[in-house]
């Protein structure tokens, strides 16, 4: 393809110049560079270039070559995303060149499941448009272009297709792509696709400097947004963030459930970030070695190798391991086979949550020892209290990501999440000593170096004891020596424990998005009985993300870059379905369409 035909169908560099955000969706995946290079050379561009490039996986056989006459590509190879279906966000230029690729086998199935507003869309047609002329209507903003490949055969069909989908066609000139303008002579969506939320300025409030916290703090702020960063201890990462080290992997089982593969996406986005921060300089204590499942039958471990060898995963992400093998890869015996996350590991959480506050430091003002006891809005403004009704910060954005506190402060009905203990334990010299790497399975494993090797986790539902307990020593080292048996024969001594509390949902997911007003929502609980997420009411600038269970490490930088995207209205960096799964207000929806909820009902 010409530049000519990339960039003149769609009025470019003109219509991004001076935006905040220009959103090409290209279906053929070979716009990026080009555009990429474009928006540098353009000294009035605009602030954040996305392309949302959908394609099959077979398009991530090879990154681009070193022969690519582009000087971007070398770039664009060094951020080549590992050969798994689901969407993987790169990013370039700090952050202002997003790359959301979207890799399905059938590239029209997979665009209908994104959410985002375009500005272009850059297409090869398929032989029957309808289906996908209808997704660019879902997805098209005021005057979103289309240039579209089409064999002379297709093209009346597909000129049909986008007029009765509110396209204007251009005159047809059978050797060129069809240009096409989203015009509509009426609206007929029922959701209008992202928009940018009604903020007098880009300052927000986030409550909690855990993982969730420091994390849409470091996404905001990179979106050039003040944040004011609130938290009731003296420093960030002192409650469940506050282990000394945590593992991280991704899920994979025998079916590619929705929990798998939002753990994919997660894991493959922390890992980019960070790199990012450690290309910045920032110590993260991340293990090198990989991580090593241990099935709990040897029969999972069989069942596994199946799927692993069923959904063709690359070796890069997961490889099924004997017994023998795994034994020979971790140091010490093994009790069954497993399978290796050759990029999974441990680090620590509390130097991931400093190095996001750090590197974003210019535009994080902390407020610690500080707790919100109240948060409330104007209509426009949003505003945190503390217990003598002292106004601690005010702003259009606020974000909880205030773990157990988060509903409280939010006024959720019910009880949405729950508290569960857990008590860790780090072993001094034992028969552990020569472990390689992380290992997880019943419990989890940690060689810690010098440290020791920490062992856990024990998992006390509705339980508040702070207290270290004997017991829960040795349910860990149980446990643990269930899947590497040499612990039992010497367990070593016990050189400290911690306790931390989790903070779970009834289904195990975490809360991540716009809150949705609950009040209106019930008063209009008849209405919206057939409601799907995007039809219920949202409060303007409320978002949370808490209840990150026992995933924080994973899930906290996917979840601060959905919500900056929602604050922003850009591409969603998942699947809708996926956001959907972890929508604050899912409980709810489900209660109205169970019928569980009637206007007298509410109080
Ligand atoms: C024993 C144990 C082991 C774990 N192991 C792993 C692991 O290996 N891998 C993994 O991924 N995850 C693990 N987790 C889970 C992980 O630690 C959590 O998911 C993660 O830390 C949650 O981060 P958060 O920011 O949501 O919550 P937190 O870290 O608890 O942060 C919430 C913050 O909000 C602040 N806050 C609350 N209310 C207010 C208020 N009203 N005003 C001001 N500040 C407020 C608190 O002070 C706190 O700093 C483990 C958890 C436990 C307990």
């Amino acid at each position: 393809m010409t530049e000519s035909l990339l960039f003149a169908p769609h009025d470019l560099p003109v219509r991004w110049r001076h935006e905040r955000i220009f959103t090409f969706v290209d279906t053929t995946f070979s716009a990026f560079l080009p555009l990429w290079q474009r928006w540098r050379d353009d000294e009035a561009r605009c602030e954040r270039l996305h392309v949302v490039a959908i394609a099959q996986p077979n398009a991530l056989n090879e990154p681009p070559s070193a022969d690519d006459p582009s000087p971007l590509a070398a770039e664009l190879a060094r951020a080549w995303p590992m050969r798994v279906p689901g969407v993987h966000r790169l990013e370039f230029d700090d952050g202002r060149v997003v790359l959301t690729l979207a890799i399905g086998d059938d590239v029209h199935e997979m665009l209908a499941k994104l959410w985002l507003r375009a500005d272009a869309f850059h297409l090869d047609a398929p032989d029957d448009p309808r289906k996908l002329c209808k997704t660019l209507a879902r997805f098209a903003g005021d005057g979103a272009t289309v240039c579209a490949n089409a064999s002379p055969a297709h093209r009346p069909t597909l000129r049909r297709a986008l007029a009765s989908s509110g396209f204007d066609c251009s005159p047809d000139a059978t050797d060129a792509p069809l240009v096409a303008c989203f015009a509509p002579r009426w609206r007929v969506r029922r959701h209008e696709p992202p928009l940018r939320c009604d903020a007098s300025a880009r300052e927000a409030i986030v409550i909690g400097a855990g993982l969730a916290g420091c994390a849409v703090s470091s996404r905001l702020a990179a979106r050039g947004w003040h944040i004011t960063l609130i938290d009731r201890h003296a420093v960030s990462a002192r409650d469940a963030s506050g282990n000394p080290a945590g593992v991280f992997h991704p899920i994979v089982w025998r079916d590619d459930s929705v929990a798998a593969r939002l753990t994919r996406a997660a894991f493959l986005y922390a890992l980019r970030r960070w790199r990012a921060l450690e290309d910045a300089n920032h110590e993260l204590h991340r293990s090198g070695a990989g991580l090593l499942q241990i099935a709990d039958t040897a029969e999972d471990a069989d069942a596994l190798a199946a799927a692993i060898a069923r959904f063709a995963y690359p070796s890069d992400y997961v490889q099924a391991m004997t017994r023998a093998d795994a034994s020979r890869i971790a140091g010490v015996d093994v009790a069954r086979g497993g399978w290796f996350f050759p990029r999974g590991g441990a680090i620590s959480p509390a130097a991931v949550c400093a190095a996001q506050i750090d590197d974003a430091s210019a535009r994080i003002t902390a407020r610690m020892n500080t707790e919100v006891t109240r948060i409330e809005h104007d209509g426009r403004i949003w505003r945190a209290f503390d217990a003598s009704g002292g106004e601690i910060a005010s702003a259009p954005v606020i974000v909880l990501a205030n773990a157990h506190d988060a509903a409280r402060l939010a006024g959720l009905y019910g009880e949405p999440t729950r508290s569960v203990r857990g008590q860790l334990t780090v072993l001094d010299s034992c028969a552990l000593d020569p472990l390689r790497m992380p290992v997880i399975g019943e419990g989890y494993a940690v060689p810690l170096g010098a440290g020791g090797t920490l062992v856990g986790a024990t998992y006390d539902i509705d339980d508040p004891d702070r207290a270290i307990r004997e017991a829960g020593h040795r349910e860990n080292i149980g446990r643990v020596a269930g899947m590497l048996p040499d612990l039992a024969l010497m367990p070593g001594t016990v050189r400290a424990g911690r306790v931390a509390f989790r903070c779970v949902t009834s289904d195990r997911m975490p809360v991540i998005g716009q809150l949705a007003d609950e009040h209106a929502a019930r008063r209009d609980a008849r209405e919206l009985s057939g409601a799907w997420p995007l039809d219920l009411p949202r409060i303007p600038g409320l978002y949370g993300a808490f209840a990150f269970g026992s995933r924080g490490l994973v899930w906290a930088t996917l979840a601060a870059e959905l919500i900056a995207s929602l604050v922003e209205g850009e591409p969603w960096p998942i699947e809708r379905e996926l956001a959907e799964a972890i929508d604050p207000a899912r409980f709810l929806l489900k209660a109205l369409r169970h019928g569980e909820i009637s206007p007298a009902s509410c109080g």
